[in-house]
Formats: structure tokens, sequence, C-alpha cells
């Protein structure tokens, strides 16, 4: 008689040995364990400063076309986007979530015999939407946590179909500047699918940005990925997107569910790229409170890791778990990234001016016990 097989053992390979992404802890279930109130959250990297106006009326107008179907095509917003960044709308694919990208250029991309190249310290999707397909990945050694665009060139084989590259990286916050991205692109075969991912490119300053839309006429097999979750606050309604050739957009499109993007997150993006104020006082705001932490981290001695984002990784110099759960006990939640290969770290995302000076207080009584 055969035995047989437990459910575990029925799933494809890949997802049997798959660690799920850990997300930051939500406000309510601290205060659910704690019992408190008036929590401090940084740790998602989100907006600090709440829900911008102009979107809560945009969607409280959209709310008599619930009963209606979203634009499948994103007509609307696409069109706004194409001008505003002057490419063609048909290089334009929308995502529930710029992560949902990531994981539609996995599955158009990849299958089990073919491998993909990133860097240690990467964002986590990325092993993520690689294993769930069954193909394999190539970690490149990270310099000063940065990418090592050299060591993940070297990793190339002929079985190698995606690289992705985050710049700035989250959680490290290291930046790449464009003549070293613009080479790299320039060495990379043809046959390589380079994911960009730009999730904090308006926290980047002018002059640093690269022009990277612009190499899009040069290499067909480059995709930049752009969200609306980060500077413009829309983390909660789900939604981003890919700039790409048009041969790579009508791939993606053929994957893509026919109605990904909901009808409150098309038009709360289309309002929010309109709002030219609020993401100018998000950029000034989090400058400010970026200087406010590294500030409070030179006075208490610590290092941290020079950030490009909204968000900093400082090092404790000692295994930050601890610290971690201290901190919440004080209602403050940030982020630990030893599934980074970052033991000794904590990823603070930049709050408002009060938020940070809470953490840093909650941090200074922990460190020096008071
Ligand atoms: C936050 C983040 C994303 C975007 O996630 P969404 O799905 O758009 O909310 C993508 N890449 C990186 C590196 C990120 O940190």
């Amino acid at each position: 008689m055969t035995t047989s097989p437990t459910i575990s053992e029925l799933a494809v390979p890949g997802v049997r040995s798959l660690v799920p992404y850990v997300p930051g802890k939500p406000i309510e279930e601290l205060e659910r364990e704690l019992g408190i109130s008036n929590i401090v959250k940084l740790a998602s990297n989100e907006n600090p400063l709440g829900t911008n106006p102009k979107v809560a009326a945009a969607i409280h107008a959209t709310l008599p076309e619930l009963i209606r179907y979203p634009d499948g095509n994103g007509f609307r917003l696409k069109t706004v986007l194409s001008e505003k960044l002057g490419i063609s709308s048909q290089q334009i694919t929308l995502g529930n979530g710029s992560n949902e990208i990531l994981e539609l250029v996995a599955r158009t991309f990849l299958s089990p015999d073919l491998d993909v190249v990133f860097s240690q310290h990467a964002f986590a999707v990325y092993p993520i939407v690689t294993q769930a397909v069954g193909a394999s990945a190539k970690i490149a050694p990270a310099i000063n946590y940065g990418h090592d665009l050299a060591a993940m060139l070297a990793l190339i084989d002929e079985n190698t179909r995606l690289v992705f590259i985050a710049n700035p990286n989250n959680p490290t916050g290291t930046f790449l500047g464009r003549n070293e991205l613009e080479n790299f692109l320039m060495a990379l075969p043809a046959s390589v699918i380079c994911v960009l991912d730009e999730a904090y490119y308006e926290y980047v300053s002018p002059e640093l940005r690269s022009d990277s839309i612009s190499w899009l006429n040069q290499y067909p097999n480059l995709i930049i990925t752009r969200t609306f979750s980060k500077a413009y606050g829309l983390a909660g309604l789900r939604i981003g997107y890919s700039l790409s050739s048009p041969e790579i957009a009508n791939l993606l499109n053929r994957v893509r569910q026919p109605f990904n993007n909901n009808m409150l997150a098309l038009t709360a993006a289309e309002t929010a790229l309109a709002d030219h104020e609020y993401l100018e006082k998000t950029i000034a705001a989090n400058d400010a409170g970026m200087q406010q932490l590294t500030a409070a981290f030179q006075a208490l001695s610590l290092d941290w890791i020079p950030s490009a984002g909204n968000f900093v990784s400082v090092d404790l110099k000692q295994t930050s778990m601890p610290i971690y759960e201290a901190l919440l006990r004080k209602g403050v939640i940030v982020r630990p990234v030893a599934n980074y290969e970052m033991p000794t770290h904590l990823r603070i995302s930049i709050g408002t001016e009060k938020e940070n000076q809470t953490f840093i207080q909650a941090l200074d009584e922990i460190l020096n016990d008071v």
C-alpha cells in the first residue's frame, strides 16, 4: 500500500520551501497586545503626512460607481502618467502595488530552469517571486550594504533571465548613480530582463536621480517600476506601475488579472499625481526628518547607512531584536531586518517630527537603561 502524500508535498517545490514576507507590525495588533493607544509606527515606509484630503474627496465622489467594474485598462490614469512622464501609454502597466508588477514579471519571464540575479540585502519580494515560480536566485555580495553591479554582472550566465535592482534599495537606502547604472545596462546581455525598482524615486534629490525613462528607448529589456504607496501616500489602496518597451507591456498584460486595479485606487492615483503641493510637503518633511533622526544617531554614537529613501537603517552594534521588542513595549514599532542579513540593524521609517522624537526618546531610554 502506498502512503498518500501530505498536503504540503502536493505543492510545487518552490512554494514548499518558501518563507512568507513579514510585514511591519500593524498598529492595531500592538494595541491589542499591550492595551495601549498612541502607538507610533515607523515600520513600513508609509507617508507620515496622513491621507491627502484631495484624494479623500475624489474617493468620496467615486463611491456611487462602486457597482461597476473598474476600467480594466486604466485608460485615464495611463493617459495622465504618459503625459507627465513623456512616454506612450503602450509602455505603461498598472499593478496592484508595484509588488504585483514584480510578480507579473516573474510569471512572464521565469521558469524552473532559469535563474535570477539580485544583491545581498535586496528587497525581500525578489526572492519570493523568484522561488514561487521555481526559478533559482543567485545573490551577489553587497559592498557597504549597496549593490555591487560588477559582482552582479559576474553572476550572469546563459541561464540568467532576470536581474532585480532597487534604487534606492530597501532596507539599506543605498543609491546607485546614473553612470554606474547606465554602464551596467550597456554590459547586460539583451537576453536578460532588468527590473529597475524605483519605489523611492520621488525622495531622491533631482540632481542625483537618473533619467531612467530615457533609457527605455535604448534598452527594450528594461522595466522600471514605481509606486503610489510611498511618496504619494496611497499604500492602503495598492497601486503601482511599470514603464517598459511596448513588447514587455504587452506580455505582462496577458498575465495580469483583467481588473487588477480597483476603481478607488485608479481615481486616487490620478488625483495624487496632480497634487504637487502634497508631494513637495512630503519631500520637505522627509528631508527634515532624516536630519532629525541621523543627528540623534550621531548623538547616541550610532552608525547608520546613508539613505536616499524615506527610511534609515541604524546599526545598534548588538543583536537588535531585544531593542526592537523594548521599543514595542514603549509603543514604537520599527522594522527588524535580521531576515536581510542585518541582525544588528533596525530600519526606521521617517515619521512626523513628533513621531521621530517619540522614537528617539524611547531609543535613548532603552540604550541608556533609563
Ligand atoms: C515599498 C516597496 C515597493 C512597493 O510596494 P507596493 O507594492 O507598490 O506597495 C517596491 N519595491 C521596494 C524596494 C519597496 O520598498
